[in-house]
Order: structure tokens, then sequence, then C-alpha cells
């Protein structure tokens, strides 16, 4: 750890932004849809509204273009940001939308400019497929944090292709743009795998900007998808974790993932308990929660990193906590292309992936009630086999 000066993380192979490749020779042939140029109707569940809940839909996801990769998805994990955004918590939605950003595949096919994906590659997408590639932080490989506004997997507007609203993972299959692909290495389960793209790389992002290393201690607040993920990776990275959960049911199951530590959040004596005992903290409630006392368990230096995104305000922060002890209060999004490549490289050789419970399409609503309810250990994929046939006529 750098105590309050963190440090940006390596970010491997630079992604290439330019369009050089563009006269390449094809190194694989590409289906006959993508000769054709012609859209594909993609079975999907979607929302219709903010109340509809998920129902069936068929998406046109467009004939690839010549950066373009088509991957056939296998499975998609299912994100609490699914539950907010489909449920309008965010405000506006593009309905309909089809939600997912933990996407697990393979290549069915390549656009004439893509040499570095051949046909069946096990490939992943995150929360990204596309941004503007020109503004400082895309050429840094922050793309998350395009200063024009990154593309996002699903309910967004996609400049490069007529500003068409882009759809998500609960689906048979999508087209991206091959710079925002990711190679899931072998040997590792894709159905646990799938939430590496978003509730991996959205921990392991703020630990590696910390520069977490052994002997620190990490505090996970929140034992969901993201919280397990932030135990398990902080882990592999050499930290003391102390998990802390307002759930009595998780105490004994945290320590079971690996945690070091665990603290009832609504027992204040066992709070009190761990005053002046962390470095760096991962806060993933995905509700409205008072900080201060996480703040008071903070060692100096220290930091809080907020990764849930409730749909209203917190209660405020005391100035006096953070001034006290010098420290952080911070947010982190997601990660870049190029991190999330180097998690999934670090989470294969540490043999980490999530644990997960795959749920059929029909179970897709229960499964969010179910997570709203913190009943999932930890997170519910979508086997996207068990999605309906496609219609002839796309709804989106
Ligand atoms: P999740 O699986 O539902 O986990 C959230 C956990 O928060 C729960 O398991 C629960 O853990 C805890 N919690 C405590 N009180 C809660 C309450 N009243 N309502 C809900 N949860 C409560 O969610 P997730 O997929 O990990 O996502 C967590 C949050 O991060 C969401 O707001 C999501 O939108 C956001 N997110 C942000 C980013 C980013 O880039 N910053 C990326 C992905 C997701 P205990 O039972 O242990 O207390
Ligand atoms: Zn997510
Ligand atoms: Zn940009």
């Amino acid at each position: 750890m750098t105590p309050g000066r963190p440090v940006p993380p390596p970010l491997g192979k630079p992604l290439v932004l330019s369009d050089e490749t563009a006269d390449a020779a094809p190194a694989t042939p590409s289906t006959p849809a993508a000769a054709q140029g012609t859209p594909t109707l993609a079975a999907a569940y979607g929302a219709t509204s903010a109340d509809s809940g998920l129902v069936p839909l068929t998406v046109a996801r467009r004939a690839p273009k010549e950066d373009d990769v088509e991957i056939e998805i296998d499975f998609c994990g299912l994100c609490h940001s699914d539950v907010h955004a489909t449920r309008g918590e965010w405000g506006t939605q593009n309905y309909p939308l089809v939600p997912g950003h933990e996407i697990v595949g393979r290549v069915r096919s390549v656009g004439s400019a893509v040499d570095d994906f051949a046909l069946g590659d096990v490939v992943g997408v995150g929360c990204l497929v596309d941004s503007c590639r020109e503004c400082d932080s895309c050429l840094e490989g922050l793309e998350q944090y395009c200063e024009r506004g990154n593309v996002g997997t699903y309910g967004v507007k996609d400049a490069r292709n007529g500003d068409s609203i882009t759809q998500g993972g609960y689906s048979t299959s999508v087209v991206v743009d091959r710079r925002f692909v990711l190679r899931v290495p072998e040997g590792l389960d894709p159905a646990a795998v799938a939430p590496l793209l978003c509730a991996g790389i959205t921990t392991y992002s703020p630990l590696r900007y910390f520069d977490v290393e052994e002997g620190d201690v990490v505090g996970v607040v929140g034992l969901g998808g993201l919280g397990h993920m932030a135990v398990k990776i902080a882990k592999a990275m050499g930290a003391q974790v102390v998990v802390f959960t307002t759930s009595d049911a998780k105490m004994e199951a945290a320590i079971e993932l690996g945690a070091d530590d665990v603290i009832l959040s609504k027992d204040p004596e066992a709070m009190e308990g761990a005053n002046r005992t962390i470095d760096v903290i991962i806060d993933t409630v995905a509700a409205p929660h008072d900080l201060n006392p996480y703040f008071r368990t903070l060692r100096l230096n220290g930091a809080l990193f907020q990764l849930g995104l409730p749909s209203t305000d917190m209660p405020p922060v005391s100035p006096g906590a953070l001034i006290r002890r010098r420290l952080s209060y911070a947010g982190s999004l997601i990660g870049g292309i190029a991190e999330t490549q180097e998690m999934l490289d670090f989470c294969a050789e540490h043999g980490v992936v999530s644990d997960v419970e795959v749920v059929t399409a029909r179970q897709l609503n229960e499964a969010y009630d179910r997570m709203v309810a913190g009943d999932v250990k930890y997170r519910f994929v979508l086997d996207t086999k068990t999605l309906q046939p496609a219609s002839e006529k796309a709804d989106v």
C-alpha cells in the first residue's frame, strides 16, 4: 500500500485505438450473416417499462462491421445495476431495455479487420462497448471515464452505430467492436467467469489503484456480488480481509469465503472494536447507509471507496471524521479494457472465480427479488440456452 498516494494500475498491452488494422486480411472466415451484411435476430429478456418485470424480447443485432466480433453468448451475470436500471431506479431509461454486462460466450464470426480473435475463442464483454477513443481518459486506457461519455453495454446511444440504443447480454448473441472484447483465460468455468466482467473488475480496480499488497487490511462492506469478489481478489493480493455485513446469516459464509474476520455492522460494539484497524474499505452496499461508523474503522491515511450507487442520497459524511485521520472518500467506476484483461489474467493465475447460482430465463424475475433481499450466494448467472427462440420480428 502507498497510504494516501494511490498509484495508477499498469495498463499492460496498450489498447490499439487507431484503425490501422482496417486493411488487414481476415484471420478467419465470417459467417454468412456477416457476409450478407444482414442483422441477426437474437432472443433476449428485458424490461418494457419500469414496472414490467423482465419479459421475452427479440433484439436485432447489427451485421458485424470490419472491426466487429459477433459473440454467441453462453452466460450473463445478473448485477444489481441491472435491477436499478430496468426498474427505473436511476431515472428514465430507454425501453425496451435488455440488461446484462457480465457476458461470456464464444466468437461466432469476425469482421474483415479482426485478426486478434478467431472463431470459437472464449471471450467476455463487460460494462463498456465503446468510448470516444480520443480523449485523455481513453488514451490512458481509462475508457470508463471517457470525457465524452462511455458507451455502456446497454441502454445508451451508440453514436458509431447510428445512435441505436445498446442492448445487453440477457440474450443469445451480441456484436461488439474488437477493442472492447476481452479474452477469457483457458481453464476457467465460463459461468463462474461471467461476474468477473463487472463485479470482478469493479472491485479489482480500486484495490489496484490503492496498491493493496501483503500486510494491508481491506474492509469489504456488503457481501453480495461485488462484495464477495472483493474478498477473493483482496485475499489473492495478499491482504487481510474484514467483511462488514448486515446479515447474521452471512457471518459464517464470509469466513468460508476466505475473510479473516467478519463484523455485524448493525452491532455498535463490534463496530467500535474495529476502530483504527483498516487501511482501505470497499463499500458495495446497494442502498443508502451511514458511512461515518466505517470511517472510524480506518487508520491514518485510510480510504473508503464507494462503489454502490443507490437511487437516493446517502446520509451526510462528517468532515471531522475525514480530517482527523487524513482519510480519503473516493468513488470508482468499473475499470478500463486493459485493466479488465489484467484482472482476468490475475484471476486465472490465482484461481479466482465467482460463486454463482445459474438460473434460467424464467427464473430471472424471482432472481431479481432474491438479489434485492440479499438472498444469493453470491451472483446469479443466466444460462442463455434457456431463452425462448427469437421471434421473426425484432422488438428492439
Ligand atoms: P448485491 O449483490 O445485491 O449486493 C449488495 C449487498 O449490499 C447485499 O448483499 C447486502 O450485503 C448489502 N446491503 C446492505 N443493506 C442493503 C440494502 N438495504 N439493500 C441492498 N443491499 C444491501 O449488489 P451488487 O451487484 O454487488 O452491486 C452493489 C452496488 O454496486 C449496486 O448499487 C450496483 O449498482 C453498484 N455497482 C457499481 C459499480 C461501479 O462501477 N461503481 C459496478 C457494479 C455495480 P449484506 O447482506 O452482507 O449486508
Ligand atoms: Zn454491473
Ligand atoms: Zn473518451
